[in-house]
């Protein structure tokens, strides 16, 4: 478990023969120790960018990424003990839901018994151990959901990054995950970056709620602070 603090943080997409993208335009965020924060704005304000940046997946035009007071930038994905659950993060076809999971553990220097008993840990929790076996290709989109948060998760990461978490979900699915999702916070406390367009999952899912809008964060409280809610 780390904080996480994002300082002036910035990407500008430059393309050839076309106008640049400034797409994140000076974020500066503190994410305190098991804190779930929900990055709440429309399609287009720079949430995935971000995300993707704190990842390692796209580099950072300027600023800075420090979780547990040590700099992100500059380093590889596999470098950064951040866990990501984004829709395009596909699970690998040929491997079983098991395989998967334990994919990078022993890479880590995990030894195949503590791999295997993570797994088995974590598919408990989130009930996915009737899939274990299954390959991700006969899966439900959100079994597949699951399996990817699963796969984030097991490797006991300092952040957690999720990406529409709920998206292609069905009314009962969402519901299921949502509950899911709110218990192993409070189990693991992980400190969780959660990106959504909808109000209402941010609403239900976030200790604080940073709203964003063409690159900047507008503002930034509870749930509470925000939609003054009755
Ligand atoms: P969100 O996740 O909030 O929908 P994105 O981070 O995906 O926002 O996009 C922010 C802005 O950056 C948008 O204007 C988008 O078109 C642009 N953008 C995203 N990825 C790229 C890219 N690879 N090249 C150029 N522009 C991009
Ligand atoms: P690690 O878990 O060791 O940090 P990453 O998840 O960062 O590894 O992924 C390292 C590379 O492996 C990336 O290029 C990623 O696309 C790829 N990858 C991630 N998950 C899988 C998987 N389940 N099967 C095959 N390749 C994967």
């Amino acid at each position: 478990m780390a904080d996480m603090e994002l300082r002036d943080l910035r990407k500008t997409y430059r393309r050839k023969g076309r106008p640049d993208v400034a797409a994140v335009r000076g974020i500066d965020l503190q994410v305190p120790s098991g804190e779930l924060l929900g990055l709440l704005g429309p399609s287009g304000c720079g949430k995935s960018t971000t995300l993707r940046m704190i990842a390692g997946l796209e580099e950072v035009t300027g600023g800075d990424i420090v979780v547990g007071g040590k700099s992100m930038v500059g380093l590889p994905p596999q470098r950064r003990n951040i866990g990501v659950a984004f829709e395009n993060y596909a699970l690998y076809p040929p491997l079983t839901v098991r395989e998967n999971l334990a994919f990078g553990l022993s890479a880590r220097g995990v030894d195949r018994r503590e791999a295997a008993r993570r797994v088995e840990d974590m598919a408990r929790r989130i009930e996915l151990t009737d899939l274990l076996d299954a390959k991700p290709g006969g899966l439900s989109s959100g079994q597949k959901q699951r399996v990817a948060l699963a796969r984030a998760l097991v490797r006991r990461p300092d952040v957690l990054l999720l990406d529409e978490p709920l998206s292609h979900l069905d009314a009962a699915q969402r519901d299921t995950t949502r509950r899911e999702l709110k218990r192993l916070q409070r189990d693991l406390g992980h400190t969780t970056i959660l990106v959504t367009h909808d109000q209402e999952e941010a609403i239900s899912l976030a200790d604080r709620i940073a709203v964003m809008k063409d690159g900047v964060i507008q503002q930034i409280g509870t749930p509470d602070e925000i939609y003054d809610r009755p």
